[in-house]
């Protein structure tokens, strides 16, 4: 949609930087606040080309994004980082060309990075801690009796050492997807066999009270990929952990694992609960970082959010799909396509 012009007044006192092109590119207004950034009058811009008055933007995403927004006519926001500073850019394109609001959020970004950087040692310190309790426990779990009150306490401790461990884990893949550092290791797997394995592990998938609540169907006898079995397993059990705690009020849930019908050469796999479901406005957003979905209310289920965030950057490292189908109130099924492991093909080291 093209949006008509603001009116100048408004213009100069919000607190962005404000200024519009026509469809030849030429500075048809420039706000105070760009002025100030720029370090350059309206007087000096009106009327000029930008990409003449700023011939360095051309290899930058300024260029890119603001012909993509006068190409499409659909409005663009994007962050970009320039001569030492970050900052946030709205771009809206209008009848006479483009409405451009930019603002300054290097401070935001830095306090950012310093969380991630807390996060990042903190989650790392805590590994260690965590694996010698779950040592210990294991331990104690072994030489308690059967049945005993030690024994059972034992247990329900090493359920929640792992529950903290997988939170630890996930804050850590998190910090290093942001370095573009999550390490994979690379090497022909049987996925067939890897689904059985997570799915049937015995005592891990308990709904509702159910033990051992998902069933496994499939007609392949083997489906080899070329990938981390480490980081699909822990997309498999990112997928069957929601499948659990969003069904709360049923206990079944199917794995099923075909070849891909729409794509050649690739292997199939969904997750399928009859749980809350998703709405179809939230399905696109429930992979991006930290979305949840809410309420009515506001309130979400206990969690990071980040649990299918990560599951598609892997899912997309293996040159995989990621997506999901749904109704609120009639469960999900969330589908992971993974190419076939070719023999003859190079592969990423
Ligand atoms: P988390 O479960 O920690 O909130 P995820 O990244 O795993 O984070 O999931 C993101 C959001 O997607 C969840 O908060 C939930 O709203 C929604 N979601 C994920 N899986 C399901 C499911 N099987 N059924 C209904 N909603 C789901």
């Amino acid at each position: 949609m093209r949006l008509p012009l603001p009116p100048p007044s408004v213009l100069e006192q919000i607190n962005e930087a404000y200024f519009s092109l026509d469809r030849a590119w030429r500075y048809t207004y420039v706000n105070y606040l760009t002025e100030k950034f720029e370090k350059r009058s309206r007087k000096e811009l009106l009327g000029k080309v930008i990409w003449e008055e700023y011939p360095q933007s051309k290899k930058t995403l300024f260029y890119l994004k603001y012909h993509e927004a006068m190409a499409t006519g659909v409005p663009v926001e994007f962050q970009e980082y320039l001569q030492g500073m970050w900052f946030e850019v709205r771009v809206y394109p209008t009848d006479a060309g483009l409405s451009i609001f930019y603002r300054d959020i290097s401070d935001r970004k830095r306090l950012e990075e310093s969380k991630d950087d807390f996060v990042r040692m903190a989650s790392h310190e805590l590994k260690t801690p965590i694996t010698s309790l779950r040592l210990y426990t294991e331990l104690l779990l072994q030489t308690a009796k059967a049945g005993t009150p030690t024994g059972v306490y034992a247990e329900r401790m090493l359920h929640q050492i792992d529950r903290l461990n997988k939170l630890v884990t996930s804050l850590l893949d998190l910090s290093k997807i942001e370095l573009d550092k999550l390490d994979y290791e690379y090497k022909p797997f049987d996925l067939v066999e890897l689904v059985a394995e997570v799915a049937g592990h015995p005592g891990r998938w308990i709904c509702n009270g159910v033990t051992d609540c998902v069933t496994v169907t499939t007609k392949l006898k083997r489906a080899l990929v070329h990938g981390d079995r480490d980081r699909i397993s822990q997309v498999i059990g990112n997928l069957l952990d929601n499948a659990v705690k969003y069904s709360p009020t049923s206990g079944r849930i199917t794995v099923r694992l075909t070849l891909d019908q729409r794509r050649p050469r690739q292997v199939q796999l969904e997750v399928t609960d009859c749980g809350i479901g998703i709405d179809l406005a939230d399905q696109k957003k429930i992979f991006d970082r930290h979305f949840q979905v809410a309420d009515a209310h506001g309130r979400t289920y206990p969690g990071l959010g980040i649990g299918l965030y990560i599951s598609k950057v892997i899912v997309e490292h293996h040159q995989g799909q990621i997506w999901v189908k749904s109704r609120p109130a009639a469960g999900a099924t969330f589908y992971v396509s993974l190419p076939l492991h070719d023999q003859n093909k190079k592969r990423r080291p």
